[in-house]
């Protein structure tokens, strides 16, 4: 059956840009993603990174307080089993993805829990290719298909994920966890020095421990960072191991010198990845236009338009900038108001 809209993607930005296509009656498709274990390994499981993180306290509309009537009123008694006990500091990141998801659906979403492999964006209507490799045809797409955090891949970091260890020091840094601790942050480019000074409002001290004996990030971050006294730079060290226990999380991590080899013990109680995010644009390629770090590009400023029409893209797949689901939710409703736009003045 051929569909007005197939959207990809089942983080803020997929899931606003199917309310909106739901209400304005283009009964949707969505794609959100396969329980798979390669997905689990790629960090690219259904609901995106939002689901990745614990409070949210940065969305709009939910202030600290305690959700769980509402959460039981809105969600499907299922799928709130399967969620972390809520928390009563206000919502999480899971909550918050599962009532947007339960707000998709009660527009009429329909929804597809696999992954589009492949996108043949000559056909017309444009052909998908989903992993239970059936074909499913539309005459539009939003490709909303997020970015993943990169990770150093230690077991300790995977360990302790959500317990002291994150990639997002606006998300998370504000936890009482990191207020008041010595905290380190992994990374030598602008994300790395502009959250170390973020952080900086928080913890006692922030180590920034970077590969290099020279930052990544532009003069002006890096100026600022040195100048910063709660920032203590420890050059050319790597991460060789984050320490902890199971019931205080994160206590310390320990570094390796690349000069010389020796190990060093910092206590901190917490640890930011910021080393970079890949977009989840792999099945893209040659498809539409990708930028130098493979994010979707938007041909038209304020548009979410990429360089094949009928095709659109929202949130951090085409974001290296903001990657907020504030900025997410936002596109992908410009999304599907460009989409809803482009089906009326391109099909009968
Ligand atoms: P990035 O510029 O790619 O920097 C990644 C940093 O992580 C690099 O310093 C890199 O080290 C380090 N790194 C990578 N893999 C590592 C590993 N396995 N172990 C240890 N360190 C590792 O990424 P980003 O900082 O996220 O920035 C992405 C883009 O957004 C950039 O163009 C940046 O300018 C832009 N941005 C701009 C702003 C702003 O203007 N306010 C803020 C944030 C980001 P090496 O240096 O040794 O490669």
């Amino acid at each position: 059956m051929k569909r007005n809209l197939i959207i990809i993607g089942s983080g803020p930005a997929a899931w606003t840009a199917a309310i909106y296509a739901a209400r304005a009656n283009l009964a949707p498709l969505l794609f959100e993603g396969a329980i798979s274990a390669e997905n689990q390994a790629k960090n690219t499981l259904p609901m995106g990174q939002l689901a990745l993180t614990s409070e949210v306290e940065n969305f709009p509309g939910f202030p600290a307080g305690d959700l769980s009537e509402y959460l039981k009123s809105a969600i499907d008694p299922d799928r709130l089993s399967y969620l972390p006990p809520h928390s009563k500091e206000g919502v999480s990141g899971p909550e918050l993805v599962e009532l947007m998801r339960q707000q998709a659906i009660n527009f009429g979403t329909e929804i597809i829990s696999e992954d589009v492999v492949q996108l043949n964006a000559e056909a017309r209507p444009f052909a998908l290719v989903a992993s239970d490799e059936e074909t499913y045809e539309a005459h539009a797409v939003i490709i909303a298909t997020g970015a993943s955090a990169n990770w150093l891949g230690l077991p300790s970091e995977e360990k302790f994920k959500n317990r002291g260890v994150s990639a997002c020091a606006v998300c998370d840094g504000a936890l009482p966890r990191f207020r008041n601790h010595p905290v380190a942050v992994v990374g030598g480019g602008d994300s790395a020095l502009e959250d170390a000074n973020y952080l900086t409002q928080f913890a006692s001290e922030v180590l920034l421990i970077h590969r290099r004996d020279e930052f990544r990030a532009s003069k002006i971050m890096v100026d600022r960072t040195l100048r910063n006294e709660k920032i203590k730079p420890f050059y050319s060290y790597v991460v060789k191991e984050v320490l902890g226990d199971d019931s205080a999380g994160v206590v310390g991590v320990k570094l390796e010198s690349v000069k010389d080899g020796s190990e060093t013990i910092l206590d901190v109680s917490g640890l930011f990845v910021l080393i970079g995010h890949t977009p989840n644009t792999a099945f893209l390629d040659g498809v539409v236009d990708l930028d130098e770090k493979k994010y979707v590009r938007w041909v038209q400023p304020g548009r979410t338009f990429t360089s094949v029409p009928g095709i659109f893209a929202a949130g951090d797949c085409a974001d290296s900038i903001y990657r907020q689901a504030n900025t997410a939710a936002a596109t992908g409703c410009m999304a599907a108001l460009d989409a809803e736009h482009w089906l009326r003045e391109n099909m009968d």
